[in-house]
């Protein structure tokens, strides 16, 4: 199933109508290669305004279809997600996102939080370096 068709099905059961301006942001979205910024997103399209830009990026953020990853000089860069909970390890080189799971590392965060009488209701955790490809590359 491609983004576009698996974003269609996600967003009719909420009732998401698709209007023009927001299938260009869409498409915009399907075209970018790199994880993106919402400022870059926005550079990109011109014609559509800045409110139905953020606000789209923020509905497929909610129905997981854009993961939202903070990197280390503060800024938000998105990336097309199939769903579900995930972790990321985070090029400093090229930028690129590359997603993981680990059950146990889910389970040791929720003993953690269970050891100190906390309440968990979500956690991330990222990881920064350097792609094997740009190690590759710099070796
Ligand atoms: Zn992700
Ligand atoms: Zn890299
Ligand atoms: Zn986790």
């Amino acid at each position: 199933m491609s983004f576009t068709e698996l974003a269609n099905s996600r967003l009719e059961t909420i009732g998401f109508r698709w209007t023009a301006p927001r299938r260009a942001v869409l498409r915009a979205i399907e075209a970018a290669g790199a994880p993106f910024t919402v400022e870059e997103l926005l550079e990109s399209l011109p014609e559509v305004g800045r409110a139905t830009v953020f606000r789209t990026v923020k509905l497929l953020h909610e129905l997981d279809l854009l993961c939202r990853v903070p990197l280390e000089d503060g800024s938000i860069r998105y990336q097309l997600s199939e769903g579900g909970h995930h972790h990321h390890l985070i090029c400093r080189r090229c930028g690129q996102f590359t997603e993981f799971t680990d059950l146990e590392l889910d389970a040791g965060i929720q003993e953690q939080a269970r050891a100190h009488g906390f309440t968990l209701e979500g956690h991330a955790v990222e990881l920064y370096g350097i792609c094997a490809a740009c190690s590759a590359a710099g070796a």
